[in-house]
């Protein structure tokens, strides 16, 4: 089949807001079904089961302090200048258990986080003792010098402190941070439970196209749209899956589209704009069922979403990305992220904002939302955001130099330097990664 024999179809193309547009997007993605992991895997994925701690935690009442065992009532009155002398009847270190019972006038030596001895109730900590004078002296420590009176529960952690056994400490639906696996292995879990990872598979369409290490050649490109989308599918928590570059041909399309539907969504660059062959649309429309809007956005203003139906009939969502570099990042992280969020049951869908001080103009010459690429900053507490530069589509560096992307609203022609914008955060002033 040549390009001049393909059928024509007519697409349903609508004018869609932003908001519009996530919609109908999010409204095609459900939340994937769990899997078990060991912890340190499930790093920011959302938790789903509940856990219950099934021990006390600490376990045992033990000590805050590396010092000596005591009952308080033995130290009463003990000062620097009339110290009181306790007899030494033995030691415990962390991970053992206790042998001696303390009684007035005795105490054990005692190290940081083990159980605290029976009939012990406070812990005087080694430096209101004279435990160095007498090393240093050469004398024993079969006795200790207290410095300090201390009162009942002194430098005491009890037990439960922390978690008591059958408490629900992490709920289902909590997003794992360093601190959340932590607790989980606090409480004994090895693995746990965690809603999976989307697979993510990502193609870009043109004639065009090099791959990044290909030898290059007179008039091409080279392929970033892959590289890009798929750093933030990994950034999000997704799984890329590269598929490569399609030709602007049926049996490539073909092809890579029958790879593209093992996935639990397939986004596409290119071929979703007024001047491509309009083969890449109708051969999308053969696998399932696709739409071209526009979105009033710049940049990224064509978009094409749809769902595809696979050999097995499984339905998988298709967004297709502008070709644009700028357009086609910018257009992921409005909607692509959001989809990839919403499958890993994240609590939060929206893209952060600041409001920032625009240090210079935003035009909005044609009523869409304009997402300037900006580089924000934090001076005297406050964000200021001026821009990147040129604001082409295709300038891909100039994506590169923004952390942020000021908003001006569909429905204002200009923002004005000194005006405050909304700004969505790509990365966080104080940070970079
Ligand atoms: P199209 O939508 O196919 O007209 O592409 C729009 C613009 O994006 C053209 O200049 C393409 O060369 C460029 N483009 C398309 N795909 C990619 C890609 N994967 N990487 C970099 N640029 C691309
Ligand atoms: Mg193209």
């Amino acid at each position: 089949m040549t390009q001049h024999t393909h059928v024509h179809r007519h697409h349903n193309e609508s004018m869609l807001s932003v908001e519009e547009a996530l919609e109908r997007i999010l409204s095609f993605f459900h939340v994937l079904e769990p899997e078990e992991k060991p912890i340190l895997d499930a790093l920011g994925q959302v938790l789903a089961e509940d856990a219950v701690s099934r021990y006390d935690i600490p376990p045992l009442d033990n000590s805050a302090m590396d010092g000596y065992a005591v009952q308080a009532s033995s130290v009463a009155g003990a000062s620097e200048g009339s110290p009181v002398t306790l007899r030494v009847i033995g030691s415990v270190a962390a991970g053992e258990l206790p042998r001696d019972e303390v009684t007035p006038g005795t105490a054990v030596r005692i190290m940081t986080g083990a159980p605290v001895p029976r009939g012990a109730d406070a812990i005087v900590p080694f430096e209101d003792t004279d435990e160095i004078a007498r090393r240093n002296s050469g004398q024993n420590l079969s006795e200790i010098g207290i410095n300090l009176e201390v009162h009942v529960g002194a430098e005491i952690r009890p037990s439960g402190q922390d978690v008591r056994k059958g408490q629900l400490v992490l709920e289902k639906g909590a997003v794992l941070r360093p601190s959340e696996i932590g607790v989980l292995a606090s409480l004994g879990y090895g693995t746990v439970k965690v809603i999976r990872r989307p697979v993510v598979a990502i193609l870009a369409t043109g004639n065009e196209l090099l791959e990044p290490g290909d030898e290059y050649g007179a008039g091409k490109i080279f392929n970033s749209n892959n590289y890009s989308v798929a750093a933030g599918v990994l950034r999000y928590g997704g799984v890329p899956k590269l598929l490569g570059i399609a030709r602007d041909n049926l049996e490539s399309m073909n092809a890579k589209l029958r790879e593209g539907l093992e996935s639990d969504i397939l986004i596409t660059s290119a071929g979703v704009s007024k001047g491509d062959y309009d083969m890449v649309k109708d051969v999308l429309a053969q696998h399932g069922k696709i739409d071209f809007w526009s979105v009033k956005m710049r940049p990224a203003k064509p978009l094409a979403f749809g769902v595809l139906t696979a050999p097995d009939g499984r339905q998988v969502p298709h967004l297709g990305l502008p070709g644009n570099p700028v357009s086609a990042l910018v257009a992921f992280e409005q909607f692509g992220r959001a989809a990839i969020l919403k499958m890993l049951g994240k609590p939060s869908i929206e893209k952060p904002t600041v409001e920032a001080i625009l240090d210079e103009p935003i035009d909005n010459p044609d009523g869409r939302r304009v997402y300037a690429r900006a580089i924000v900053t934090k001076r005297n507490g406050k964000y200021h955001a001026r821009l990147t530069g040129d604001q082409g589509s295709n300038l891909l560096t100039s994506m590169a130099r923004a952390n942020g992307l000021a908003i001006c609203p569909e429905d204002l022609p200009r923002k004005d330097a000194g005006d405050v914008v909304e700004t969505q955060m790509l990365d966080w002033p104080e940070e970079v990664f």
